[in-house]
């Protein structure tokens, strides 16, 4: 997994891929800005996702 600061809004977004990667907050294409890699990676996602996202699946919600 992978993660992604807005340029734009500046909230953080997660993903398994760097291209196609819109912001979840303001929409931006942000397929461009660099990713940085998740340390303790442990879900396999496949859409990009919201930290609040994030926080409900690690916790089993
Ligand atoms: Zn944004």
């Amino acid at each position: 997994m992978k993660k992604k600061k807005c340029p734009s809004c500046g909230k953080t977004s997660y993903g398994s891929r760097d291209e196609n990667w819109h912001c979840p907050y303001c929409g931006k294409d942000i397929s461009d800005v660099p990713s940085e890699p998740v340390e303790g990676d442990m879900a396999e996602i496949h859409d990009i996702l919201s930290e609040e996202e994030i926080i409900r699946i690690l916790k089993g919600l």
